[in-house]
């Protein structure tokens, strides 16, 4: 990720909506500042007898709102600044949707890919013992992020056990289902954001059925964000990833089915769900005819480049910072309304929630409980945004953040 630009933009945001909403100067700084950067040395044995000593950070942005919460990723491009300024991010999603929850990011420098199974064990648990002293249910609770998965979770909590003498599942979130994990965490972003579409279309008076939508990345938010808009009464009618995609203007009829290609053949084209249409390019399915477009794959894919070419009027960021600045200035020249990804992203981190508070109670909810609450969380949400946004005159994503640090500044206040 291009960390400098994206770092500079969150700031940018914050910076004014906390001008607009007379946010305290001394809670201006404190947001300005981490409370914690952690850097680690993590060494590991590797297959060949030799032992592997690479990065490892833990960005804790502040904790007003509660525990630190984050994603910890596993990528070569891994840095400090990149996981500070995701940390930043997470501090601001988590207030908007309401989690209980401050901002916290981390990581590894280090391309999982090239290692084998019981060396990337060997990596997580030598990483748990360093972090260990810092996290835990009401300190810091990481999650999977970028190429790490449930499985990498278990170990950690598996780790954490031995070290602290007692199995708390709690500590990390994003865990298989019969660790503790919850139900509905993998549908909980593309859902969430469906939710949360919902929401303010019906504050602006408008049906599903009236609207064709283009989704662009048919990945984990991709594929489950095009399921429930199909079955919302939307008409999808183009798909891509990152090899090109398909552009059906009759709407695209079966979802579960091109998923299912997708995992058979690795490419979208499938004659049988092409007919009536045609093959486009990846990037293509941003500037089509439709009426909303929902970037669901990469930061930056709405820039300069092809802001003045995009016709929707709606535009769903379920991708992390998918639109630049300057795309930004001239969407809101051409009027498109853009629910910003602070807002429209949220269901996972929702979700974590749901999987941490079970696991403080020891409760089980089942997929239906926890999709109706989490309908009811985006819902409350993007209708909150959605007021600022009226009430203020300022664009959704500048509402966002308003919201995010109104929440802020009442438990600092409150402290
Ligand atoms: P994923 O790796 O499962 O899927 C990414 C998809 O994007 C793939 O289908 C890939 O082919 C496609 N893609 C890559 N380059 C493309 C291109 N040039 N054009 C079109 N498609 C392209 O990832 P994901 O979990 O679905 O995440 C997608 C985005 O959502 C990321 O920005 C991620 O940070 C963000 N996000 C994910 C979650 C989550 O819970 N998974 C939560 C919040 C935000």
């Amino acid at each position: 990720m291009k960390m400098e630009n994206f770092f500079k933009r969150v700031q940018n945001e914050f910076k004014k909506a906390a001008e607009k909403n007379n946010i305290a100067v001394d809670l201006v700084a404190k947001l300005l500042t981490f409370d914690r950067s952690l850097e680690f040395n993590v060494s590991f044995q590797k297959k060949n007898g030799g032992v592997q000593t690479v990065k490892g950070y833990r960005a804790q942005h502040n904790n007003i709102l509660g525990p630190y919460k984050g994603g910890l990723r596993y990528h070569p491009n891994v840095s400090m600044d990149e996981v500070k300024a995701l940390s930043f991010l997470m501090t601001f999603k988590n207030a908007v949707i309401g989690v209980p929850f401050g901002g916290g990011k981390g990581g590894i420098a280090i391309d999982p890919k090239k290692l084998n199974e019981s060396e990337l064990e060997e990596l997580t648990r030598s990483f748990t013992r360093q972090l260990a002293p810092y996290i835990g249910p009401e300190k810091d609770v990481p999650a999977p992020d970028v190429n790490t998965n449930p499985k990498i979770m278990a170990w950690i909590v598996d780790e954490y056990a031995k070290i602290i003498g007692k199995q708390t599942p709690a500590v990390v979130t994003g865990k298989p289902i019969e660790l503790g994990g919850s139900e509905g965490r993998l549908e909980a972003t593309g859902y969430g954001g469906v939710y949360a579409l919902l929401a303010i279309l019906k504050l602006l008076g408008k049906k599903p059925e009236d609207f064709t939508v283009a989704v662009q990345g048919f990945g984990n938010v991709g594929q489950y964000a095009a399921k429930s808009l199909r079955q919302n009464g939307f008409k999808v009618v183009a798909i891509s990833d990152s090899k090109g995609g398909i552009y059906v203007p009759e709407g695209i009829s079966d979802i579960r089915a091109l998923a299912k290609y997708k995992a058979e053949k690795g490419n979208l084209f499938s004659k049988r769900m092409m007919r009536g249409g045609r093959k486009i390019a990846s990037e293509e399915v941003l500037t089509l005819p439709v009426d909303i477009i929902i970037p669901a794959a990469l930061e930056d894919a709405i820039n300069e480049g092809n802001a003045r070419d995009i016709r929707a009027k709606i535009i769903l960021e379920m991708a992390n910072s998918p639109t630049t600045r300057e795309a930004d200035k001239i969407l809101f020249e051409k009027d498109v309304m853009i629910v910003p990804d602070i807002l429209a992203n949220a269901g996972g981190v929702t979700v974590s929630y749901f999987e941490w508070y079970q696991n403080m109670r020891d409760e089980r909810w089942t997929k239906e409980e926890v999709f109706s609450k989490l309908k009811e969380k985006m819902e409350r949400a993007a209708e909150a945004v959605y007021q600022i946004h009226r009430e203020k005159k300022v664009v959704l994503r500048e509402a966002a953040y308003m919201l995010a640090l109104e929440r802020i500044q009442a438990k600092w206040l409150k402290k």
